[in-house]
């Protein structure tokens, strides 16, 4: 392998997805500079977005020696419910243990997306091959027949080029890469927004597990529990068109909205919340010569079903396998091309579809069309044979094997 500094990947956004992928390589002697805005200072005060890992992440983070350090953080949630609101009662409970022979997982790990890139940055940290540069700026690049020169700002505010063999966006949904290199990102928003509203209590007292997925007409929700300190719930709900970000601030409307979810007498103690808005849009190309998007900067999707950071952390593994095979000589640069394929192939058969369709069963609004729809996922909960099946779907096993078949 050369050993000069161009002979390198450079990754924008030290994210989930740019982090395991710059472990990935480093940890097969291939050196990476990793680029992300932000500083030490202000790393850790992200606000809280996923964090729900299926069986197919965990495994790939126990590669890069990622899992040990996440476990003691997280829960560990075998199980799974889907409750009817508007009954008030537990449609379906899945158990991840009918996935024991397919995979040393088989439950989520229930772990936030910052305790992730924390532990993964001290990696990053500790890797002699990783060129990690916060507090710096990627501002655009350009690409020739043998390397691409990236524009970065470092934390003096000087203007400095940086070359490398590829360049990987890490850099989530707002891409400059994307956007420099004219890729559509197809799709729509939702016109509903999502409100996370996190609250210290235990809703294990009502019958709820440590993930639940909540229909209703009206108002359909999540319920995510996560490990402390402090120990918390997360309660998702949509936002309707009219109501404004300081309108749903406003600690009475949080408080109203969850008292409504479920009246417990007192208040419940709000420890944060946020609001974001939902997309579904896939980019029309994941690579343009020596560019390769990956994560959040290829695919969005609406956290029903916590499939949107999984499925960029397959896109980081797969992607280092490729780029590995490539540094070594035993690929040609059209590996990348089988990338596009596999991921893209995921991202609108899995990932786009499995989201849209999970919003719609919650929020579906035909009675007889819920009752079908809890009719089946319960009749599917208590066969061994359709659980596992769901449960191979649900938790991306299946999108990894789907993915490998294409060539
Ligand atoms: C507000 C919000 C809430 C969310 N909530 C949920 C949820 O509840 N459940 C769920 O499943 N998913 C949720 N998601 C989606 C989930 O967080 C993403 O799918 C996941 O984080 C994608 O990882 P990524 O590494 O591709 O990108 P990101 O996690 O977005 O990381 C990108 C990194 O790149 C850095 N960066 C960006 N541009 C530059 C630049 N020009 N120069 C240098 N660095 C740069 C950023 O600082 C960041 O560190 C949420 C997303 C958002 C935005």
């Amino acid at each position: 392998m050369l050993d000069k500094p161009s002979n390198r990947v450079i990754v924008i956004g030290a994210g989930p997805v740019g982090l395991c992928l710059s472990l990935a390589l480093a940890q097969q002697g291939i050196k990476v500079s990793l680029i992300e805005a932000l500083s030490d200072d202000n790393f850790l005060e992200q606000v809280p977005r996923a964090g729900t890992n299926h069986p197919a992440t965990l495994e790939l983070f126990d590669r890069i020696g990622l899992y040990k350090l996440l476990e003691p953080r997280g829960i560990i949630a075998p199980l799974f419910h889907y409750w009817d609101r508007h009954e008030n009662r537990l449609v379906a409970e899945f158990d991840h243990g009918h996935l024991k022979d397919d995979t040393p997982f088989p439950y989520v790990l229930q772990c936030e997306r910052i305790k992730i890139v924390e532990e993964a940055m001290k990696l990053a940290k500790a890797h002699p091959d990783i060129d990690l540069r916060l507090s710096t700026d990627f501002t655009a690049f350009k690409q020739g027949a043998d390397g691409v020169t990236a524009t970065i700002v470092n934390p003096a505010g000087e203007t400095e080029k940086l070359s490398g063999r590829y360049i990987v966006s890490g850099e989530g949904a707002r891409s400059i890469i994307r956007k420099e290199l004219g890729i559509d990102f197809e799709g729509f928003t939702y016109s509903d927004r999502t409100l996370n509203i996190e609250v210290a209590y235990d809703f294990r007292k009502h019958g709820y597990t440590e993930r639940n997925y909540i229909s209703d007409p009206d108002e359909w929700s999540n319920l995510f529990h996560w490990s402390g300190p402090p120990d918390r719930w997360r309660v998702h709900f949509p936002t309707r068109e009219n109501e404004t970000d300081e309108e749903l601030r406003r600690p009475e409307v949080l408080q109203k909205k969850l008292q409504g979810f479920l009246p417990i007498g007192k208040e419940f103690e709000i420890v944060g919340c946020n609001i974001y808005t939902v997309h579904q849009r896939v980019a029309t190309k994941f690579r343009s010569g020596r560019a390769i998007l990956a994560g959040d900067s290829a695919h969005v999707n609406s956290p029903i079903g916590a499939m949107g950071m999984n499925s960029g952390v397959h896109d980081a593994f797969n992607l280092a396998d490729k780029l590995i095979a490539i540094f070594r000589g035993e690929a040609s640069d059209d590996a990348l091309d089988r990338y596009e394929r596999q991921r893209r192939h995921v991202a609108i058969k899995h990932t786009q579809a499995d989201t849209i369709r999970n919003k719609r069963l919650l929020a579906e609004k035909d009675p007889a069309v819920r009752q079908k729809n809890h009719d089946e996922l319960r009749r599917t909960a208590e066969d061994p044979k359709l659980a596992r099946a769901f449960l191979l779907r649900s938790s991306l096993l299946d999108s990894i094997r789907e993915a490998d078949q294409i060539e």
